[in-house]
């Protein structure tokens, strides 16, 4: 994931969560006024079916004396909790004594409706009540009853209800995003492996394919459609290998045509001093174009072969020995010392394709030879020790600058201060590592410009066995 962007499951996870939210909230509103609403209806029907018994009241002792009919009344209101009850005449003046105290105290409506219901909000003492009035009559005297009931319990259940709704949302929230952001991860789970298997393809193994999701979706379409790109950019790649080899091979013969009647021309005591100089122009070319492509061929013929080669034990000291004898004449020539030092004496024994790994090391000792100044030094070691043997070639030469470094094994690179300067065509090191991922070996470099350059090539031992090396 690159800073400043985010995976699809944390977006899919942020998603899940902002929309658990929004939709909590419109479920928890909707929820709470419907409570609300539910219990004022309540509060309605407790203080209707009230009024409805004093009604009865009222009626039943129609023919007592008014103090009986009074404690009646107050029997009733006081049954009735509280005794939150009124009976006036329509100009809001008593018809009846107050019924209790609480009554006397409270702050009935002072003009109530006599033609219809009425159920209205008032506060007393700071909390709310619910009044309900209702029209009647009494020995054909119009009179209003009242009765009244508190709110403060309706609105705790209500603080109750919007409490749990607050505490739960966040628990909620946290176990609706793990489980979005678990599926999410679960659903996206192949993406990652496709990524890594594509990552893993580059041009020396195009033949390999990304696994096929078999789920008949998105992923497996995709992942199909990449398989499809991928046989086709393998078969270019392919093409292109073959028209390499096909056209290295096929300009060997006249190239040597060439150098051949050169030579032949250059035998001839007859010719000026010019054309001498221009016949060995064309022969120095001519074998240099020679090793050109007898390097490409060596590389289109290693990709055609994927890394199959038939390996055997063998000496790497033996190896490592001749390549430094065949490098000797150069090396004097240009006034360098060599050294050599093999601790090993024969017996490390590595995998391997003799004639690959001399050509290994004869790159890695032409290049110390090439890019290190006469009266310079070079030294070559074999160190074996647990399960791996390392070849060192150590140089006092010009050194690679660290820009270079991570480019040096790519085809026809040459860093900077080689080119035009000393001969090569940059093919050198692609060979020498294709060969050393033939022996499943790892070559490294450690180099100081204007210092010198040390490449290291290490292999798994095969065994460890006596073995003589010819001397
Ligand atoms: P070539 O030597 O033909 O240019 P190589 O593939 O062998 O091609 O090397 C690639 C580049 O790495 C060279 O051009 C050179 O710049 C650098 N290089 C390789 N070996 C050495 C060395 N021992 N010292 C300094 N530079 C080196």
């Amino acid at each position: 994931m690159r800073s400043g962007h985010i995976s699809i499951s944390l977006r899919l996870t942020l998603w899940f969560g902002g929309i658990f939210l929004v939709g909590w909230g419109f479920f928890g509103a909707s929820m709470w006024f419907n409570l609300k609403h539910t219990l004022t209806a309540e509060r309605h029907v407790t203080l209707s079916r009230r009024l409805d018994r004093l009604e009865t009241v009222i009626e039943k002792t129609r023919g007592e004396a008014p103090e009986d009919r009074l404690n009646d009344y107050r029997d009733f209101a006081h049954a009735t909790g509280g005794g939150l009850m009124q009976i006036v005449r329509e100009d809001g003046a008593h018809a009846v004594p107050v019924l209790s105290s609480a009554a006397a105290a409270f702050p009935w409506p002072s003009h109530p409706d006599s033609t219809r219901e009425q159920f209205v909000h008032v506060r007393a003492a700071d909390q709310p009540y619910w009044v309900l009035t209702r029209p009647s009559s009494l020995d054909g005297q119009p009179l209003v009853l009242m009765a009244a009931a508190p709110e403060a319990g309706n609105l705790l259940v209500l603080d109750h209800f919007w409490f749990g709704l607050l505490a739960s949302a966040p628990v909620l929230l946290l176990v609706s995003s793990a489980g979005g952001y678990w599926l999410s991860r679960r659903a996206l789970r192949p993406v990652d492996q496709i990524t890594a298997a594509a990552r893993s393809i580059s041009i020396r193994n195009l033949s390999e394919r990304l696994p096929v999701t078999r789920t008949a979706d998105e992923l497996e379409r995709l992942t199909e459609t990449c398989n499809a790109m991928l046989a086709r950019l393998e078969s270019a790649v392919n093409q292109i290998r073959r028209f390499t080899a096909d056209a290295s091979h096929e300009l060997r013969s006249p190239l040597s045509f060439v150098r051949t009647v050169a030579e032949v021309s250059l035998r001839n005591p007859k010719i000026d001093d010019e054309s001498r100089e221009a016949l060995e122009d064309i022969v120095a070319e001519a074998a240099r174009a020679t090793a050109m492509l007898e390097d490409m061929l060596a590389l289109a013929r290693a990709d055609a072969s994927q890394n199959e080669a038939a390996l055997e034990p063998v000496a790497l000291s033996a190896i490592v020995q001749e390549a430094c004898d065949a490098a000797r004449p150069l090396a004097k020539e240009r006034e360098l010392a060599l050294s050599v030092a093999l601790d090993d004496s024969g017996a490390t024994r590595v995998l391997g394709d003799a004639p690959a790994l001399r050509r290994l090391f004869s790159i890695l000792l032409d290049n110390a030879l090439k890019y290190t100044p006469t009266r310079g030094s070079i030294h070559v070691s074999l160190h074996a020790s647990g399960n791996e043997a390392a070849v060192q070639v150590s140089d006092t030469g010009a050194g690679i600058a660290e820009a270079d470094l991570p480019h040096i094994f790519d085809r026809f690179y040459r860093a900077d201060p080689s080119r035009g300067q000393t001969e090569g065509c940059g093919l050198g090191l692609a060979i020498a590592q294709w060969i050393a991922n033939l022996h499943r070996a790892r070559i490294d470099v450690v180099s100081e410009p204007g210092k010198g350059s040390t490449f290291e090539v290490v292999f798994p031992i095969e065994n460890k066995i006596s073995f003589s090396v010819p001397v």
